[in-house]
């Protein structure tokens, strides 16, 4: 085995392949959007110390891609962001994180919105 498997196998022992999958998702995502792992982190430790802060605990269930069963991910859309004129005032887009899928889905709402609306279902 080559050392560098050793190596993040013995380290990273704890998170399963999937929460691997998600942070390499979201680390993608952060890329794209231009936040750093330091933004972040002071983020969530706002988050944490904010009064009243609903920490969560199991992390919410993301819908399944209708074409291909994958986990979805999400993604915020500004304006700026893509070439082309946003026309239709998108905020965010559901996308499939599958290799051979291809599915989308636009929402108006933002992240944060959509994501809240997960867990009235
Ligand atoms: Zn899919």
């Amino acid at each position: 085995m080559p050392i560098i498997n050793e190596k993040i196998e013995n380290a990273l022992a704890v998170f399963s392949f999937g929460q691997m999958q998600d942070f390499m998702t979201m680390h993608r995502v952060m890329s794209e959007n231009d936040i750093s792992i330091a933004e972040l982190e002071g983020y969530v430790q706002n988050e944490i110390a904010r009064p009243g802060a609903v920490v969560e605990g199991p992390q919410k269930q993301m819908p399944n891609c209708p074409t291909c069963g994958e986990q979805l991910a999400i993604q915020g859309i500004c304006g700026k962001a893509k070439k082309k004129q946003n026309v239709n005032g998108w905020k965010s887009l559901w996308y499939c994180p599958a290799k051979d899928c291809t599915y989308e889905a636009y929402s108006r709402r933002i992240v944060a919105d959509e994501i809240k609306a997960l867990s009235n279902k």
